[in-house]
C-alpha cells in the first residue's frame, strides 16, 4: 500500500521514476485524505458505476475511486507518469490509465468502448491551465454523463456557481446554469497539494440536469446571444449585442418588451431571460 498522500512518499516515487513536477501541466498533487474522500463521496461513486478521471497524476484520487469498486478509467497526458502509475495502481484490476490528451482524444469512442454507452460519473482534479476547455468538452457530452465532480481554482469555481446579478456571474455560470445543477462542497487551500498552487481551490459538483431548466426555440443562438451579452464587460448589454452585430435598436426593443431597462447589463439578466431575450430577437 502506498501512502501517496504523503510528501515523503510523492518524493521517493518522483525520485525513483526521475520524474520533476511539470508546471505547464499543472502538476499539483493532492496530499490531503480528507478532501480526496470529500470528492469521492460528493461523486456517491458504487461499485455499479463508470468513472472518468482526467489527469491522475501519480494516481492518489485514483486509488480511491478504485476502492469504490467502479469501473474507472484515467486519462493522463504525460508520458513520463505511466511506469509510476504501473506502480502505484498494480492489483487494481478495475482501473485502466490511457496515455493521451483528454482535449484531444476520441471522446466517443472512449465512451462506447470503455463504459459501453453506460453513463459516467466525472471526478479529477483538473491542470488549472486547462480547466475551461475540459469543462466546456465535458458539457458537450453532458447526455453521457451523470455528474461532474472537480476541483478547480477558487476564483472559476464562484464563476461556475454564480448567480445574475453578482461579479462573477458570466457566460461560463449561464452555460453550467443550463446544462447542471452546481454546488462548491469544498474549498481547499493551498496547502493541501504538493507543490501549493499559487491560489486556493475548490470542488464543485455539477449534477447534470435530465433536461435544461428552461425551453429555446434555438439553443445555438441561445449561446450566441449569451457570449455577445459578455462580449464587452462594464459596457451595456445593447452595446455589448452590437459587437457581435445585432442592432441597438432590435435589442432595446426585445429589452421594452421584458420590461427591462435599455442601460441594463448583461451580467443582470438570468438564465431565463437570456432565454426569452434570444427567442424575441431571432424571431
Ligand atoms: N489527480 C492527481 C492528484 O489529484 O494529485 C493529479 C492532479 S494534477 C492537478 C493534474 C494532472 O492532469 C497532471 O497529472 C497532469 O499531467 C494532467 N494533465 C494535464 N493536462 C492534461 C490533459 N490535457 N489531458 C490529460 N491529463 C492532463
Amino acid at each position: 500500500m502506498y501512502k501517496l498522500t504523503q510528501p515523503a512518499e510523492i518524493k521517493r516515487l518522483m525520485g525513483k521514476y526521475g520524474k520533476t513536477f511539470k508546471k505547464a501541466l499543472g502538476q499539483n498533487f493532492l496530499t490531503s485524505e480528507e478532501v480526496l474522500d470529500g470528492i469521492v463521496d460528493k461523486s456517491k461513486i458504487t461499485d455499479k458505476d463508470c468513472v472518468l478521471e482526467i489527469g491522475p497524476g501519480i494516481g492518489v484520487l485514483t486509488c480511491k475511486l478504485g476502492m469504490t469498486g467502479a469501473n474507472v478509467v484515467a486519462v493522463e497526458i504525460d508520458t513520463s507518469l505511466m511506469p509510476l502509475l504501473a506502480e502505484t495502481l498494480e492489483g487494481y484490476e478495475n482501473i485502466k490509465v490511457i496515455n493521451e490528451d483528454f482535449m484531444k482524444l476520441d471522446f466517443e469512442k472512449l465512451l462506447n468502448e470503455e463504459f459501453r454507452g453506460k453513463k459516467i460519473k466525472v471526478a479529477a482534479n483538473l491542470p488549472y491551465y486547462i480547466t475551461t476547455p475540459i469543462l466546456m468538452r465535458l458539457l458537450e457530452y453532458k447526455s453521457h454523463i451523470l455528474s461532474i465532480t472537480i476541483m478547480v481554482q477558487k476564483e472559476v469555481a464562484k464563476r461556475l456557481v454564480a448567480k445574475e446579478g453578482t461579479s462573477d456571474f458570466g457566460a461560463i455560470s449561464l452555460a453550467v446554469a443550463y446544462r447542471a445543477h452546481a454546488e462548491i462542497t469544498q474549498i481547499v487551500t493551498a496547502d493541501n497539494f504538493m507543490p501549493p498552487p499559487k491560489v486556493d481551490s475548490a470542488v464543485v459538483k455539477l449534477t447534470i440536469l435530465d433536461k435544461p431548466p428552461i425551453k429555446v426555440k434555438n439553443e445555438q443562438q441561445l449561446f450566441k446571444i449569451i457570449r455577445g451579452g459578455f462580449a464587452l464587460r462594464r459596457k451595456t448589454l445593447v452595446n455589448s449585442l452590437q459587437s457581435i452585430g445585432i442592432p441597438k435598436e432590435k435589442t432595446i426593443s426585445a429589452l421594452e418588451t421584458l420590461g427591462l431597462s435599455a442601460t441594463v447589463r448583461g451580467e443582470a439578466l438570468s438564465l431565463e431571460q437570456y432565454g426569452q431575450l434570444s427567442d424575441i430577437l431571432f424571431l
